[in-house]
């Protein structure tokens, strides 16, 4: 980690204004309750750190979609009761992120309270990474810190220019984040497997160009192993039962010979699980690759046979990256596949054996639905920023805290 800034090389913070850039996005529903608290019990930590240090906290953050419109649906003003409940020190809310309201609520402040900014993007200078808008952000502070890793992926004001501003760090999140993304990729121990499930080739063609030159094993389930199978060669893998498409079978085999001039070696399914019908506990049979039936069945898993190859190679390695279930885990007992895999990758982390990173978009909920959310090494609290991060890009909101 001594590659990055962080807290700690910020020195005396002492009745310093610490702008602590969050990504408080959190779910909430049509009553504006927030549904999942983890994106800010997650940032608590570096918020307490910085209290403790006698620092004073004005966290900035954004919510939501308003395209540079301040409206109610998406004011942070519904986020605050929740910050303040797992802070348990006041959260003042403060109606916009710039402007005399600001540098007044930062003059009033007291100690043990926090402030709490209006939603960035009710600015479009926010979106467009504008300068002269950041300078007008961070005016009232000190330090610069973020713990917005899920956000790192863009260069909105906030993320960078905001950065450049101020003597800034990572927080302890955002810290947290990039050194387990380090261990699963950048400096993992090897034999390193990765696997990568979901619906579709084309949604993942960077992320399979970076891995087959970066991991030794590529397991490739879920519906885009179908685009795979249908290259090699298996023609009753089709349109009518499967993900497949027709027009990525170039890609695919393009796919394969790099990851054989890397020497990758690709892991697809080896059986399939046939259902009737696409609803929970349809009818289904688990058949082989040559017993495929061609159509009114769907392909909605893969079987036993691929489990079991999946995980005696997992045993073989030291370190696991995970994106995308192995089959449609969202219904009963297409989950199989994804919760057996899950399950032996916990094991093998328990037992100290394995260090495993997952993440992005369904995969948190994926292994939720498994059971091992706590027992994986880590699991990242970014979607879009953790698949680029996968994809072999520097994330501007990462870059801008080297050393
Ligand atoms: P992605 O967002 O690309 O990671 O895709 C996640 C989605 O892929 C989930 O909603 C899964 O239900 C779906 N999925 C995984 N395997 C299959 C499959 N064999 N057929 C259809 N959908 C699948």
């Amino acid at each position: 980690m001594t590659e990055y800034k962080t807290i700690e090389d910020l020195g005396d913070l002492n009745g310093k204004v610490a702008m602590l850039r969050a990504d408080l996005n959190v779910p909430m529903n049509e009553n504006f309750e927030v549904t999942n608290t983890a994106r800010i019990d997650r940032t608590v930590p570096t918020i307490k750190l910085l209290m403790n240090k006698g620092a004073k906290v004005v966290v900035i953050s954004h919510f939501g979609r308003p395209e540079g419109k301040g409206d109610m649906k998406n004011s942070l003003s519904h986020v605050a009761p929740e910050l303040e409940k797992a802070l348990g020190f006041k959260v003042i809310f403060v109606e916009d992120c710039v402007g005399h309201v600001v540098e007044d609520a930062v003059k009033n402040m007291k100690d043990d309270e926090v402030l709490l900014l209006e939603n960035l993007r009710f600015y479009n200078e926010e979106k467009k990474g504008n300068a002269d808008w950041a300078k007008e952000l961070t005016k009232v502070a000190d330090v610069y810190i973020s713990d917005a890793f899920s956000t790192a992926h863009r260069a909105h004001a906030s993320m960078v220019a905001a950065a450049q501003n101020l003597p800034s760090a990572m927080g302890l999140l955002m810290s947290e984040e990039v050194d387990a993304l380090s261990k699963g990729l950048n400096n993992p121990e090897r034999p390193l497997m990765a696997v990568v499930g979901g619906s579709k080739v084309s949604t993942k063609l960077d992320l399979l160009n970076n891995l087959v030159k970066k991991v030794d094993k590529l397991v490739i389930s879920g519906g885009m192993a179908h685009t795979f199978l249908r290259a090699k060669g298996f023609e009753s893998v089709n349109e009518e039962n499967s993900l497949v498409q027709m027009d990525m079978l170039e890609t695919a085999k393009e796919i394969m010979t790099t990851a054989l001039n890397n020497n990758c070696e690709i892991l697809l399914p080896l059986d399939l699980v046939a259902a009737k019908e696409f609803k929970p506990n349809a009818e289904h049979k688990t058949v082989d690759l040559d017993n495929i039936p061609a159509s009114s069945w769907e392909l909605l898993d893969v079987g036993q046979k691929t489990i079991d190859l999946i995980c005696a190679k997992l045993e073989e390695c030291k370190t696991l990256v995970w994106n995308g279930p192995l089959g449609v885990f969202e219904m009963k007992p297409f989950d199989n596949a994804t919760n057996k895999v899950a399950e032996k990758a916990a094991e093998l982390t328990l037992a100290g054996k394995l260090t495993s990173v997952a993440g992005g978009g369904d995969t948190v909920s994926a292994l939720a639905n498994a059971g091992v959310a706590d027992k994986f090494t880590y699991i990242s609290t970014a979607g879009g920023a953790f698949l680029e991060w996968m994809e072999g890009k520097e994330l501007p909101g990462v870059v801008i805290m080297k050393k």
